[in-house]
């Protein structure tokens, strides 16, 4: 039997009289746009992450991009961020007309290395947005503390990591706001798009409700230019069912990913991290290990989903090349990227599967 990276379908199986029954709902009121649905769902994820204010988006990138307008940043400034992500996250900071500067990452989490920062900030620095990559929070205090000696915003992106806590505390509640995405193969996921930011700041959550739609101040009333970034009512229902179980799906996570480090470490493969003080929720389980692309092929070739999280690092696409940042530039990003391989990882696996997907890398390196 194939092993899937994500098996969404498994989940599904899971909670299914659940969720026909909120879909059913949502289209015998065919309240689509906003409402009662989306209303209910941003409660219920505010109150989870311990913040104020949640709003629903259309996605993870909208919420960093509103989350970047709401702090101020435009044409002109720089924001700091990882170049070891998902390109969404600069992309957010392309779209506000600002420029990413990438600072290195850390080798043992794979998150953005706080003791490079100060470095990289200049006069034109508005914003750091730290990504809690793969789940694993990075490692707040000290990017809290450099961004309040120069006073600047923080804006978590946290799209890969609902449930994690850092210091006793949620993601979503350590920086001035914090973006996640619904994106379906994210550990909470939607059928479909979507996305959320959360705040505890007052004038901030005003003003991405008003950009996420139209600017609006009434129904043909718009005080600002916005956009059509509202989290669908039919999403909301869904992942308002979802939310009730995330606890349980991350507590599986991270029992799979210790059966994992168990029977991964004795072959050489070097296994996540997770910091004093960091409580990580595996959205990705990725390794590192000798033999990388053998490896890959080799599983691939067993019908088990193995991917790579990311082949090259955002400063290296062909999309930022006008930065002009030549390889070498960050060389942890770069080498992270030639040896990490990222292996099936979602709620409903086995401890068969996890030992047979050890097996099958056991062949090559063994
Ligand atoms: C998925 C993801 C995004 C973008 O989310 P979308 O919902 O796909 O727009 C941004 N940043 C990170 C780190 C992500 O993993």
């Amino acid at each position: 039997m194939p092993i899937p990276l994500v098996d969404l379908k498994a989940q599904y199986r899971t909670i299914k009289d659940e969720i026909d029954a909120a879909v059913s709902r949502v289209l015998a009121n065919a309240s689509f746009i906003l409402g009662p649905e989306v209303e209910a769902f941003e409660q219920a994820f505010a109150r989870y992450c311990e913040t104020k204010h949640a709003i629903g988006v259309s996605s993870g990138t909208a919420a960093l991009q509103l989350s970047l307008l709401a702090c101020g940043v435009g044409p002109g400034d720089e924001v700091i961020t990882t170049p070891f992500t998902f390109i969404a996250t600069a992309a957010a900071i392309s779209h506000v007309g600002a420029t990413p500067v990438f600072v290195d990452i850390e080798e043992d989490t794979y998150n953005i290395d706080p003791t490079k920062l100060e470095a990289a900030i200049t006069p034109r620095t508005k914003a750091i947005i730290p990504v809690h990559l793969y789940g694993q929070p990075a490692d707040m205090d000290p990017i809290l503390q450099i961004a309040r000696e120069h006073g600047l915003k923080v804006i978590e992106d946290a799209c890969q990591a609902i449930g994690a806590t850092y210091r006793g505390k949620k993601v979503g509640g350590l920086g001035d706001v914090a973006c996640f995405s619904f994106y379906p193969s994210k550990n909470l996921g939607a059928a479909g798009d979507g996305g959320m930011v959360t705040t505890n700041d007052d004038s901030i959550a005003e003003q991405i409700r008003k950009l996420r739609d139209h600017g609006r101040t009434s129904h043909y009333g718009h005080s600002v230019v916005g956009f059509t970034y509202r989290l669908d009512a039919l999403q909301a229902a869904i992942l308002n069912v979802k939310l009730a179980h995330i606890d349980e799906w991350n507590q599986a996570r991270r029992a799979h990913a210790q059966a994992y480090n168990k029977y991964l470490t004795p072959l050489g493969v070097i296994t996540p991290r997770e910091k004093e003080g960091c409580w990580a929720v595996y959205h990705v389980y990725a390794v590192r290990l000798p033999k990388r692309d053998e490896v890959f092929q080799h599983l691939r070739a067993k019908g088990i989903g193995a991917s790579i999280h990311y082949p090259l690092p955002v400063h290296l696409q062909p999309a930022y090349a006008h930065l002009g940042l030549p390889e070498g530039s960050y060389p942890v990003a770069e080498a992270c990227s030639k040896n990490i391989l990222s292996l099936p990882m979602y709620p409903e696996l086995t401890e068969a599967q996890i030992q047979e997907v050890a097996g099958a890398i056991r062949q090559v390196l063994g």
